[in-house]
């Protein structure tokens, strides 16, 4: 049996991104960029004021010079005329240097009378521009390929003109629910039908990385209804399906999925929760069974789907790292495998990080599941964790709490 690191090894080897399509920069938000993106032009675009104040030329700046104030230049104005020796030219933030000027000088720097100013501090060559092709030289790379899209991104490219960008592809993720006992959620139920609360909620841990669910419903606990339905699902780029993976008599998933021609690459995991999840692959598209409690099919999407949507999209890191902390509780565990402990963080002031279990473990337990700003991952071998050790956790909750303590 495969270890939870094996397990998501081979997955993340058997994936690749989709292919490349053209986004509206606005839409390319938690994309991730698909070729090497060049500027086209210097940027700035001209040498430019930094300041608002004037133009002026440093050798008339002597001391108790006084300067002829000879025209206005504001953003996005006109180019200006030659400033002439003697002269100033009142300037706004971001207007070109007028040809002749070579600083500004803050117009808190200067005495100003009627028509004319007098510098009061010195004022150096250059000062207060900004030059031409400074930030960026026409030509040279400003996002590379792989790079996420956030919003420093997209003004760079908004800045470079870029209004259309290549990015690698979404997955359509075909989301199966399988079980005599569900009922959709606002349908009439009976006693004994459970909602298909699974579908909603690995639909939301779909398009939460980026993809896009697509809603498959609930195939019954019967041979027809599986196949017509998993073979619905294998149109999609990725398929996921939850329950009917464990050995009883009406877990018909991966014997319909291998009718199907789906290659399993492997049934169950060491790990806890998600112990029976199953992995295969239809051609190149990969296949996730996960359990169907709703505790270990969120675990499982987290830790091993997850990290292959991601990849599918061009993340160059697929796998989001994990965060030390300090175990306030005494953990127990069997050993044998990898326990997901769901676990409460809180960050003291100085940046250490605590972690406290979020309530009882039983994956029976979806409460402790909504308590959980992580999950910590207890190593297979190990049975016993003491508070004050330190512990991998895997975030779930970036926004979790600070202590002043
Ligand atoms: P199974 O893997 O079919 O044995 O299901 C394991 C447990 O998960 C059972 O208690 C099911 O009722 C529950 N379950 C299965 N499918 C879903 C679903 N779509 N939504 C919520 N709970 C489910
Ligand atoms: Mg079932």
């Amino acid at each position: 049996m495969l270890s939870f690191i094996e397990a998501r090894t081979q997955i993340l080897a058997a994936v690749a991104p989709l292919g490349i399509e053209q986004v509206a920069l606005p839409s390319a938000l938690l994309r991730v960029c698909a070729d090497d993106i060049t500027a086209p032009a210097d940027l700035p675009p001209l040498d430019n004021s930094a300041m608002d104040g004037f133009a002026v030329r440093t050798a008339d700046c002597t001391t108790g010079a006084s300067l002829r104030i000879t025209g206005y230049l504001p953003a996005g104005g006109e180019l200006g005329v030659m400033v002439e020796p003697g002269n100033a030219v009142r300037i706004m933030t971001g207007a070109p240097i007028p040809p002749g000027a070579d600083a500004v000088i803050p117009w808190e720097e200067c005495l100003e009378t009627d028509d004319a100013i007098t510098p009061q501090a010195t004022v150096k060559s250059g000062q207060h521009i900004r030059w031409r092709g400074e930030d960026v030289a026409s030509g040279s790379c400003v996002v590379a390929t792989g790079t996420v899209i956030r919003p420093t991104q997209i003004s760079m490219l908004a800045s470079c003109g870029k209004a259309l960008l290549p990015v690698f592809r979404r997955p359509r993720v075909a989301i199966l629910s399988t079980g005599d006992e569900l009922v959709e959620l606002g349908q009439p139920s009976v006693p004994g039908q459970i909602i298909n609360s699974n579908a909603i909620a690995l639909a939301a841990a779909v398009a939460d990385c980026g993809a896009e669910p697509v809603m498959l419903g609930i195939a019954r606990d019967n041979r027809e209804d599986h196949r017509e339905k998993l073979a619905t699902g294998l149109l999609c780029d990725a398929l996921i399906t939850s329950a009917g993976v464990s050995a009883g008599d009406r877990d018909l998933v991966r014997e319909v999925l291998t009718e199907l021609g789906v290659e399993q690459q492997f049934w169950k995991i060491l790990i806890k929760p998600g112990h029976p999840t199953a992995f295969g692959l239809h051609g190149s598209k990969p296949v996730f069974s996960l359990p169907g409690n709703p505790v270990s099919s969120l675990i499982t999407f987290e830790m091993l789907v997850k990290p292959a949507l991601r990849k599918i999209m061009g993340y160059p890191r697929p796998i989001s790292p994990t965060i030390s902390a300090i175990l306030r509780d005494d953990v127990k565990k069997k050993p044998g495998r990898v326990h997901f402990l769901r676990v409460r963080l809180m960050a003291a002031v100085d940046g250490t990080v605590f972690a406290s279990t979020a309530g009882d473990q039983n994956t029976g337990i979806l409460t402790t599941m909504l308590y959980a700003d992580g999950l910590g991952i207890l190593p297979a071998d190990d049975s016993f964790f003491a508070a004050g050790s330190c512990i991998d956790v895997h975030v779930l909750n970036p926004d979790f709490a600070m202590t002043a303590g």
